[in-house]
C-alpha cells in the first residue's frame, strides 16, 4: 500500500516556460504561493497540477514538457488558445473577477465562455483522475478559475480530502446572485470539505449565498452536503517573511536602496506597486496625490510618488482604458506640478525582479495601497517584512483583506480622495518613534502568520475535518 499523497491544483503551475534559440527553458516561479507550497509538492510522490503557461506547438513538444515537469513534481494540463480565451480571459476574468470585486457593470455574461469554463474544469478533473489517487490522498484546489473542480473530483472519490482556497474576495450574496450560473458554482465548491477565504466577511458572504441562493441549512460555519459536513473558514494568507527580511538585510540591497534614494535626491519616497487592475484604486490614488500637492503646496519638490504598475490583461477593454487613463493623469500631474528640478511621479509600466522590489521597499518612506477591493494584498506585507531596519509607514485601504490584520497601518477608505490625501499627509509627517512602534506590531504579525504557517494550519484543519467526518458516519 503506497503512502498518502498530496495534490495541489491551481490554474498556473509554479514555473515559466520560454522558447529561446529553439530550446525550451524552464524557470521556477518565486511567487509566495510557490514558496509556501514548495515543502509540500516537492516531497515524495506529491504533485502540483496546473496549466504550464505555454501552448506547445506539437505533440512532441508536449511530451518534452511533460517529462521535464515530471522531474519537478509538476503535472501539466495543456490548454488550447480557444480554451484559454473562454475559460481564463472570458469567464474567469470577465465574469468572476469583476463580480467578486463588486464591479457588476464590468461583467460580460457569455454562455459559450461558461461552457468552456466547465469543459476546462472537467479537463483538470480528468488529469487529476489519471494520477491514480486513492481515498487517503489530500487535494488542495486553488482559486476562482477552478470553482467546479472540487465537486468534479468528489463525484469520483467519495471519501478523499478536498480543500479549496479562494484568493480573491467573495461578494455579498445579492452581488453573487447576478451570475446566471451561480448555483452550479456553489455546488462546485461544496465538493470540498474545507472552503477557505482570507477574511471573515468573505466566508460569511459565501455561507449566506449557500442559504439564500441554494436554501441549504447552516450551523455556525458548517453545511451538510450529501451526508458530509463541509466547513467554510478563514485562513489569511501570509508571505515568505524570511525571504523579504533577509533580502532587506543584505548589503547589496541596502546599497541599491541608497542609490535609489540618492537618485531621487533624498525626497520623501512614496511607493505603490500593483498589477494593472481596476480593483487597485490607481486612479483614486493619483487624484489623492494631486490633491496633496494642491492642498499642501509646501509638499511640492519634497516628495516623489514612485509608481510601478505591472502589465496585466491589457487586451481586455477595461484594462486598456485604465492604462490610458493612468498615462493621461501621470502626464497631467507631471506637466502641471513638475519643475526643472523635480518630476512629481516616477511611473513604470513594467515588472521588476524581487531584488529590485526589495530595494524599493527598503528605500520607501511610505507604502501606499489604495485597493477598492483586494482579497488580501501581499505587497503591503512584503513592505512590512522589509522594514525591520529602516523606518516607514504603511497607508492601507480598509477594503483590502490585509487591513483586518495590519491594524497599526494608517487605514483609509479608498473611495474618499480626502481620506487618502490625509492618510498620506499623516504618514509623511509621522515622527520616527511612532513609525517604529507601529511597524514593530505589523512586523510581528507578518512574521508569525507567514506563508508556511498558513499552509500548515490549513492542512491541519483539513485533517481534523476528515477525522470529524469519520466519527459522524
Ligand atoms: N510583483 C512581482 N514583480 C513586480 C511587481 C510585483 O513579482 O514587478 C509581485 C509582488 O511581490 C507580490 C505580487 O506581485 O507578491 C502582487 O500580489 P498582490 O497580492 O499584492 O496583488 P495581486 O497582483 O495578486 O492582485
Amino acid at each position: 500500500m503506497r503512502n498518502k499523497r498530496t495534490i495541489i491544483i491551481s490554474n498556473r503551475l509554479p514555473v515559466r516556460i520560454e522558447r529561446r534559440d529553439q530550446e525550451l527553458h524552464f524557470i521556477p516561479s518565486e511567487g509566495g504561493l510557490a514558496t509556501g507550497l514548495g515543502s509540500v509538492y516537492q516531497q515524495d510522490d506529491n504533485i502540483w497540477v496546473g496549466w504550464p503557461g505555454f501552448v506547445p506547438e506539437s505533440e512532441e513538444e508536449k511530451l518534452i514538457i511533460r517529462e521535464r515537469l515530471a522531474e519537478l513534481n509538476l503535472v501539466p494540463v495543456f490548454l488550447t488558445e480557444e480554451e484559454l480565451m473562454g475559460y481564463y480571459e472570458g469567464f474567469s476574468n470577465e465574469v468572476l473577477w469583476p463580480i467578486f470585486h463588486y464591479r457588476l457593470s464590468y461583467a460580460v455574461y457569455n454562455t459559450d465562455n461558461w461552457h468552456i469554463y466547465k469543459q476546462v474544469n472537467q479537463k483538470f478533473a480528468d488529469r487529476v483522475q489519471e494520477q491514480d489517487l486513492n481515498e487517503k490522498d489530500e487535494i488542495w484546489v486553488h482559486d476562482y478559475q477552478l470553482m467546479l473542480l472540487p465537486n468534479l473530483i468528489r463525484q469520483r472519490y467519495d471519501r478523499i480530502s478536498i480543500g479549496y482556497f479562494q484568493h480573491i474576495p467573495f461578494p455579498p450574496d445579492e452581488v453573487f446572485r447576478s451570475i446566471p450560473w451561480r448555483d452550479e458554482l456553489i455546488n462546485g465548491l461544496l465538493g470540498a470539505d474545507l472552503i477557505a477565504f482570507h477574511t471573515y466577511n468573505d466566508s460569511q458572504h459565501f455561507l449566506n449565498a449557500c442559504t439564500h441562493i441554494l436554501g441549504l441549512p447552516i450551523h455556525n460555519n458548517c453545511l451538510h452536503v450529501g451526508g458530509r459536513s463541509v466547513f467554510a473558514e478563514v485562513y489569511p494568507m501570509g508571505i515568505d517573511f524570511e525571504k523579504f527580511s533577509q533580502l532587506a538585510h543584505s548589503q547589496a540591497i541596502r546599497t541599491r536602496a541608497q542609490q535609489i534614494r540618492e537618485f531621487y535626491m533624498d525626497r520623501k519616497f512614496i511607493l505603490c506597486i500593483d498589477r494593472l487592475d481596476y480593483s487597485k484604486g490607481i486612479i483614486e490614488r493619483l487624484e489623492a496625490y494631486e490633491s496633496l500637492l494642491k492642498e499642501y503646496p509646501e509638499m511640492r519638490e519634497k516628495v516623489i510618488l514612485y509608481m510601478l504598475v505591472v502589465p496585466s490583461r491589457d487586451t481586455v477593454p477595461q484594462y486598456k482604458m485604465l492604462r490610458d487613463e493612468i498615462d493621461r493623469m501621470v502626464g497631467h500631474i507631471n506637466a502641471v506640478y513638475g519643475t526643472n528640478e523635480w518630476i512629481p511621479i516616477a511611473y513604470f509600466y513594467n515588472s521588476f525582479p524581487i531584488e529590485e522590489l526589495s530595494a524599493l521597499y527598503v528605500a520607501a518612506d511610505v507604502c501606499l495601497v489604495t485597493s477598492i477591493r483586494d482579497g488580501m494584498n501581499l505587497v503591503c506585507k512584503e513592505y512590512v517584512a522589509s522594514k525591520e531596519e529602516t523606518d516607514g509607514v504603511l497607508v492601507l485601504s480598509e477594503l483590502a483583506g490585509a487591513s483586518k490584520e495590519l491594524l497599526e497601518a494608517i487605514q483609509v477608505n479608498p473611495n474618499s480622495i480626502d481620506q487618502i490625501r490625509e492618510g498620506l499627509k499623516a504618514a509623511l509627517d509621522m515622527p520616527p518613534s511612532e513609525q517604529r512602534r507601529r511597524m514593530k506590531d505589523s512586523i510581528d504579525i507578518v512574521r508569525k502568520f507567514n506563508v508556511r504557517h498558513w499552509v500548515k494550519i490549513f492542512f491541519n484543519r483539513l485533517r481534523e475535518i476528515k477525522t470529524f467526518q469519520k466519527q459522524e458516519m
